[in-house]
C-alpha cells in the first residue's frame, strides 16, 4: 500500500528526530512492503522566519490533503516576541482545529530497562505503569467565552455539549477494547455542571461497550491515584482541563520526557502525530535529541491512522530490543555512562526493525 505523510519538522530539535522517524518508517515500509511518501511544510518559527506567519495556507493544505501528519515541535526563544496572535504554539491550535482533531491521545508507559528514571517507589508501581489518556482537545474552558469586566474579573466560560462529550468518550471505549477493557472517566461532577453533564452522557456511550468496565474519579483523586496506583488505569477519559494536567503528570512519572509519543485524532482516518515534549532549543543542532518519542509516534500514526498493528508493533519492539541491548542517548543515560547521538539511536532502531 501507498501512504502519503505531510512532514512538519518544525524547529529546535524538530528536524533532527523528525528524520529520524522517517527513517524508521522507511524501514518498516522496507519490511512490510509499503511507500511512504512524505512532503515536508512549514509550521512554527521556521515558517516565520521563511514566509512571516506560524502556519501557512500551504501548510494546511498539504496536510489535508495527505493521509496523516507526523510533526516535531514548535517554538523557542527566537520566536518569544512575537505577537500572540503569530506565536510558533499558535500555530498548533490552528492546524489542530483545521485538521478537527478532538481526540489527544497520550500513552504513559515506563520500559522495564528505564525502570530507574521513575520517580515513584518501586512499590508504588505494582504490575507496571501502562496507560493511555483520552483527552477532549477542542471544547472546555479553554475555548469558551472569555472576558474582563470593568471591575476588574475575569470569565472563562466551562463548557461542553452532548456531542462533543459522546465522540470522545467513544474513542475512548474503542481505545480500552485495544487494550485492557478499562475506562476511568475523570471529571469534578460534585461541583461542575459540565461534569455532571459528561458524567451522564459516559454512562450513557458506556451502555453500547458492555464488555468494557467503567469508574469514576474525580479529578482531584485522580491526581493523587496516579502518583499512589497507577497501575489501576488502563484508560483515563477526560475533559480538555484536566486531560491537560493529567497528562502532564503521567508523562513525568515515566521519568523520560524523550520517549513520549502522541497522537491527536479526527473524525477521519487522518491524525497528527507527535512526541509530548517541546523544541528543546537547549540541544538543538547538536544531534544529542533523543528521537525515541517521534519515531513511537510514527508507530501510532501506523496503528491508528493505517491500520497497520503488526508494522506498528514492529517499530516498538525494536525500541524495546535496542533498549534492552543498552542503547541510550543523554537524556535517558545514567550519569557518568556512555550515550549516542541522536541519528546513532535511529540507525540502531532502524536496523532491529529490518532484523526484527
Ligand atoms: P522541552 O520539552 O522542549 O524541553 C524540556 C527539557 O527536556 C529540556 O532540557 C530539553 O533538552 C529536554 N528534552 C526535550 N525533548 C528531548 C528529547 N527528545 N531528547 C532529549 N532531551 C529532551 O520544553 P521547554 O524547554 O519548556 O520548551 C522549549 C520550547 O518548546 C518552547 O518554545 C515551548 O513553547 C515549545 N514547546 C513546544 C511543544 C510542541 O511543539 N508541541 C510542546 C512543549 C513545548
Amino acid at each position: 500500500m501507498e501512504y502519503s505523510i505531510a512532514v512538519l519538522k518544525g524547529d529546535g530539535i524538530g528536524p533532527e528526530i523528525v528524520s529520524e522517524a522517517m527513517r524508521a518508517l522507511e524501514a518498516v515500509g522496507e519490511k512490510f512492503g509499503h511507500t511512504f511518501t512524505f512532503t515536508e511544510a512549514l509550521i512554527g518559527g521556521a515558517a516565520i522566519d521563511a514566509v512571516g506567519e506560524c502556519l501557512p495556507e500551504r501548510t494546511v493544505d498539504i496536510c489535508q490533503g495527505s493521509d496523516s501528519v507526523l510533526l516535531g515541535a514548535v517554538g523557542g526563544p527566537k520566536w518569544d516576541s512575537q505577537p500572540a496572535a503569530n506565536r510558533p504554539e499558535k500555530a498548533l491550535l490552528g492546524i489542530r482545529k483545521e485538521l478537527g482533531l478532538f481526540a489527544n491521545i497520550r500513552p504513559a508507559q515506563l520500559w522495564a530497562p528505564l525502570a530507574d528514571a521513575c520517580p515513584l517507589k518501586p512499590e508504588r508501581l505494582g504490575n507496571g505503569l501502562d496507560l493511555v489518556v483520552v483527552r477532549e482537545l477542542t471544547g472546555d474552558v479553554y475555548f469558551g467565552e472569555k472576558k474582563r469586566d470593568a471591575d476588574g474579573r475575569a470569565h472563562d466560560d466551562m463548557t461542553y455539549s452532548v456531542a462533543e462529550i459522546e465522540r470522545i468518550a467513544r474513542r475512548a471505549f474503542e481505545m480500552a477494547r485495544q487494550r485492557n477493557n478499562h475506562v476511568t472517566s475523570v471529571d469534578k461532577a460534585n461541583v461542575l455542571e459540565t461534569s455532571r453533564l459528561w458524567r451522564e452522557t459516559v454512562a450513557r456511550v458506556a451502555e453500547g461497550y458492555p464488555d468494557v468496565e467503567l469508574d469514576y474519579l474525580y479529578v482531584d483523586n485522580a491526581a493523587m491515584q496516579l502518583v499512589l496506583n497507577p497501575s489501576q488505569f488502563d484508560v483515563i477519559l477526560t475533559g480538555n482541563l484536566f486531560g491537560d494536567i493529567l497528562s502532564d503528570e503521567a508523562s513525568c512519572i515515566t521519568g523520560s520526557i524523550g520517549m513520549l509519543p502522541s497522537a491527536s485524532l479526527s473524525l477521519s482516518s487522518r491524525g497528527m502525530y507527535e512526541p509530548i515534549h517541546g523544541s528543546a532549543p537547549d540541544i538543538a543542532g547538536k544531534n544529542l535529541a533523543n528521537p525515541i518519542a517521534t519515531i513511537l509516534s510514527a508507530a501510532m500514526m501506523l496503528r491508528y491512522s493505517f491500520n497497520l498493528p503488526a508494522e506498528a508493533k514492529a517499530i516498538e519492539d525494536a525500541v524495546g530490543r535496542v533498549l534492552d541491548a543498552g542503547f541510550r542517548t543523554a537524556d535517558i543515560a545514567k550519569p557518568g555512562d556512555e550515550y549516542m547521538t541522536c541519528s546513532d539511536m535511529g540507525r540502531a532502531i532502524c536496523a532491529e526493525i529490518k532484523n526484527g
